[in-house]
């Protein structure tokens, strides 16, 4: 079993999408270990996303991340991170493979509905960040 960390963002949260995204992150196989949600404040998004922090969306990132409650998540299954990153979709919802969580729910490149971790190193970065 590996571990990785799943964020439902703020657009998702607002539409009222969690309990589908939570459904379909069960019915693929994973065990959702750890759960809560949380209303990022400026210093925890920036925290987060610090490796974006020279990014020119990087303000418009922590306004959307800060703008209401993130449900975050603790993952478990074989190869979490790249099984999550595939049930996610791409970055860009108009590009996400159809049935994945961000075309079915995401709203533009900003506000894409999810988050996962990209390397197994990162998971852990990520999983102590909020748990
Ligand atoms: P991810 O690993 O698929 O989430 O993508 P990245 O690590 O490249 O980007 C992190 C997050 O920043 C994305 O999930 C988006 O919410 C946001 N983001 C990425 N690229 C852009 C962009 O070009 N414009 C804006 N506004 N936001 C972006």
């Amino acid at each position: 079993m590996n571990n990785t960390l799943a964020l439902i963002k703020p657009d998702a949260m607002q539409k009222g999408f969690k309990d589908e995204i939570r459904e379909d992150i069960m019915n693929n196989g994973f065990i959702i270990a750890e759960e809560k949600t949380l209303h990022l404040s400026v210093v925890q998004a920036k925290g987060f996303y610090s490796i974006h922090k020279d990014k020119p969306f990087f303000e418009e990132l922590v306004e959307f991340m800060t703008s209401s409650e993130t449900h975050i998540m603790k993952l478990e299954k074989a190869n979490a991170v790249s099984e999550w990153r595939n049930l996610m979709g791409a970055t860009n919802p108009a590009e996400a493979e159809a049935g994945t969580i961000r075309a079915k729910y995401g709203t533009d490149i900003s506000m894409n509905a999810t988050h996962g971790s990209d390397s197994n190193e990162n998971a852990e970065i990520e999983i102590n960040f909020f748990f």
